[in-house]
């Protein structure tokens, strides 16, 4: 198995201006790995974007981009929704996402971020750093896995914003991305008191529609989370795990082992804020190791190996897996 976080880097790389004025935090699936502890215990590789979603959104195509934006891209087509095949839009089209393709024209909020459009080479050298590697990493470490069990298993983890509505959402691109099985064993784990959607409003970005290739062996799903189950929202104080460890907590307490961001007021979960806490995170670790358990089922892995197994690339160098990674999570 392997866990994705294209949507949990906070930087900004020093060689791009003007820097953006904006609050990172905001812009990002906000330490959402922290929901996966059991992640490297169970044998998944994590792979962790280092750099914002500003630089480059890593669940958008490489060619989701308008006219606008780059106005000498020799190629653009932007997507009408994540994850969608590129479409008969004339790449000049306004769609439903303003300026909100593989590169950001606003930020969360409405701010504006890019003054002026970006040239393709500017566009390009992005999408070079900060893009391809990402892709890259993820297909090799997907490959090993293949090689050695038939099949391998990627979740791309998100989080959203409680107004959305539904505690967790699997987004499975209605059901093409990986088997039932695998969609099956991940909604059963999740269920207990939470709403769980599948596919609804969510069915999955770009890194699903790209690696999702069942009958090759590639299972992959999204998974978002709802961002009021593991922090205040307002402040962004994220709620330790720890906390959830201990379903008596009392507000005080968790008040204590919240994690301080800034110098504002800490606000901790409420102790039912705190159990549901440690149900998601039990619920979580339990998707984590049912998906991983598969491995050692010798009937699930026949049922889920691809038909051929396709290209098996090497380990990439350091080099190859450019500045937008962190070594420290990717694990072979
Ligand atoms: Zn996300």
């Amino acid at each position: 198995m392997v866990i994705s976080f294209p949507h949990v880097g906070l930087t900004w790389p020093a060689r791009l201006r003007p820097k953006p004025q904006v609050d990172f935090c905001r812009n990002a699936d906000y330490e959402v790995h922290r929901l996966y502890p059991a992640a490297s215990a169970a044998g998944a590789a994590c792979v962790q974007a280092v750099y914002s979603r500003l630089v480059v959104d890593l669940n958008r195509a490489a060619d989701d981009v308008s006219l606008r934006l780059v106005p000498d891209h020799p190629a653009p087509r932007p997507r009408r929704t994540p994850g969608s095949p590129a479409d008969a839009l004339a790449p000049d089209v306004p769609i439903g996402r303003p300026g909100r393709g593989v590169v950001w024209a606003s930020a969360v909020g409405n701010v504006r971020i890019l003054d002026r459009p970006l040239s393709y080479a500017q566009f390009s050298e992005r999408i070079r750093r900060y893009h391809r590697p990402y892709y890259r990493a993820l297909q090799v470490l997907l490959d090993r896995r293949v090689r050695r069990f038939g099949f391998a298993i990627l979740v791309d983890a998100h989080s959203m914003p409680g107004t959305v509505g539904p505690d967790l959402v699997v987004g499975t691109l209605d059901g093409h991305s990986c088997s039932d099985l695998v969609a099956r064993r991940a909604l059963g784990a999740l269920r207990g008191s939470f709403d769980v959607r599948r596919d609804d409003p969510y069915r999955g970005g770009e890194v699903v529609r790209v690696f999702g290739r069942p009958e090759e062996g590639l299972h992959a799903f999204q998974l978002e989370v709802s961002r009021g189950l593991y922090m205040d929202e307002t402040t962004l104080h994220v709620w330790s795990p720890a906390v959830a460890d201990d379903p008596g907590t009392s507000a005080a307490e968790a008040r204590d082992t919240s994690i301080r961001r800034d110098g504002g007021v800490l606000r901790g979960p409420t102790p039912r804020q705190g159990r549901g806490l440690a149900e998601l995170v039990a619920r979580v670790t339990s998707m984590v190791e049912r998906l991983a358990a598969l491995g050692e089922d010798t009937a699930a892995a026949a049922g889920l190996a691809g038909r051929s197994v396709g290209s098996v690339a090497s380990p990439p160098s350091p080099r190859e897996m450019g500045p937008g990674l962190s070594n420290e999570t990717y694990k072979g």
